[in-house]
């Protein structure tokens, strides 16, 4: 039998925004990874950095825990870790050599090892698991079982998806995408959690209390810019009756006042979400949830069994008002489809987030305009902004690289730094962001500002609109990245 700690490295101390929004949640991919070695008959502990001040609080968490072996497993479900935040990165290496000073061997997993085992061996990790990698993990964990001295090249030797350090390089058999993992059931490592330091965080900052849940992994969908590193196209969704079973559970166990589903595609299936609604029913297990979905998701159908099971919010990703920007993104949506989806959800008393992206290649003035539309007549109740960011893996990824500079990942998730040159410069979007955000609280708060006053502000908006785009031309960038689609434009003109 092990010890061994299980932990990760995303610090919400450490991404202002997040930190200022104060929505945190429990690493729930690392405490199913908890569950599954503690699952093997080894010794757990976790080291949840989520809620921690600093990386300095990980060196008393691992002379606490004494572990003969560190797996710091990213949580994949946190739609931030596969951002590759810098400053993550940073806190990981840091723990990693932390660890190693300590004796234990250390494994690491997650989005950023995936794409750059490079750095994390450098900073003295023994293996990095490439990948959802629980193959992997498992069989490392029982050569280490049968001879804790093992050297690393015998311990890690012909395990495919797991990066080592040989003589100094890298040495790695890549896999490709492989599917979720089936060991990966069942009830993850809950008591492993602070439950009640998240509890207090969430009352302090909202008045209720959100924990959270996956009913699947994976996403079959193929949106150019969407990085999926651990599952590829990959999707995985668990038994309908597994899920509410969890969800009662957390009910009975925790009692949050509100579910995060973090599933990138919740649901997909009409017959699946009906059943979740029987069993939920059934054993009086349902709690608000909120999901992420696609407008093209959002039949009549769909939206109606979704709000039967309690969901009480959707996130769609909406991206952009623009039909030729979601085309070139292969979204796979139409500008109808999210109209129609927000007012159906809306119908049934769900409320709608959108998620919309500023900044992709191609991406034009007018297409701003467009998304600018979008938000004013779908009225979506709240939106999440970002700009366009490559990561490796992706397509868009492949369109831009040549343009990265220095700087290819963001310190935090407010960096919104543009990293290749797009049409317009940072300041453009992070303005047109704020724009943005003044329109939906505009729109949320007509019921309770007087008539006047609701004139008064929406003619200051748009005053503001007005002067951005009026002085768009000083923030556009000097020769902006061409898009194939811009490419082909200037190729087919001259046949015009
Ligand atoms: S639907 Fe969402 S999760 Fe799936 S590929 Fe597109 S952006 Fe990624």
């Amino acid at each position: 039998m092990l010890k061994i700690q299980v932990g990760h490295s995303y610090f919400l101390r450490y991404d202002p925004k997040q930190w200022e929004r104060g929505k945190p949640y429990p690493p729930l991919a690392t405490i199913q990874v908890a569950a599954l070695l503690r699952e093997m008959g080894h010794t757990l502990s976790l080291f949840d950095a989520m809620l921690a001040e600093g990386v300095e609080e990980y060196a008393g968490a691992l002379h606490a825990a004494d572990p003969d072996l560190v797996v710091i497993y990213e949580d994949n479900f946190n739609y931030l870790t596969k951002m590759c935040l810098s400053r993550m990165r940073d806190a990981a290496c840091q723990m990693i050599a932390e660890a190693r000073v300590s004796g234990a061997r250390v494994i690491v997993a997650g989005s950023d090892a995936s794409d750059q085992p490079e750095a994390f061996l450098a900073a003295g990790a023994d293996a990095v698991l490439v990948g959802e990698g629980i193959a992997a993990l498992a069989a490392l964990v029982d050569r280490l079982q049968r001879a804790p001295d093992i050297d690393t090249a015998s311990w890690t030797a012909g395990l495919a998806g797991v990066a080592t350090l040989v003589d100094g390089e890298t040495q790695l058999v890549r896999l490709g995408a492989v599917p979720p993992d089936p060991r990966v059931v069942g009830r993850p490592a809950w008591d492993l959690v602070d439950i009640e330091r998240y509890r207090s965080l969430w009352q302090e900052r909202h008045g209720y209390f959100s924990l959270n849940m996956a009913a699947s992994r994976g996403c079959p969908f193929r949106c150019n810019w969407c990085a999926k590193p651990i599952w590829g196209n990959h999707y995985k969704q668990r038994s309908a009756e597994d899920v509410a079973a969890e969800m009662t559970y957390l009910k009975r166990t925790f009692r949050p006042d509100h579910i995060w589903m973090a599933d990138d595609i919740f649901g997909f299936h009409v017959g699946w979400v009906s059943a979740f609604a029987d069993h939920l029913r059934d054993s009086d297990g349902s709690v608000p949830f909120t999901i992420q979905t696609r407008a093209d998701l959002g039949s009549e159908r769909m939206v109606a069994a979704l709000a039967d099971a309690g969901c009480a919010e959707a996130w769609i990703g909406a991206e952009s008002g623009s039909q030729r920007v979601l085309d070139r993104m292969n979204k796979g949506t139409t500008v109808a489809e999210l109209i129609a989806a927000r007012r159906r959800f809306g119908e049934h008393g769900v409320r709608v987030g959108f998620f919309i992206q500023l900044g992709y290649l191609g991406e034009q003035l007018t297409d701003l305009l467009a998304t600018r539309d979008l938000v004013a007549e779908a009225a979506p109740d709240d939106i999440g902004v970002s700009v366009s960011y490559p990561l490796p893996g992706t397509k868009f990824y492949e369109e831009v690289k040549a343009q990265l500079g220095r700087k290819t990942h963001w310190r935090d998730s407010n960096d919104l730094a543009m990293m290749f040159r797009g049409a317009y410069d940072s300041d453009f979007y992070r303005h047109m962001r704020d724009l943005l955000h003044q329109q939906v609280n505009l729109r949320q708060s007509r019921e309770t500002l007087s008539p006047a006053t609701h004139r008064d502000v929406h003619a200051q908006l748009e005053t503001r609109w007005n002067t951005l785009f009026a002085h768009e031309a000083e923030h556009r960038t000097e020769q902006p990245t061409p898009s194939p689609f811009m490419a082909m434009q200037t190729i087919a003109l001259p046949l015009l």
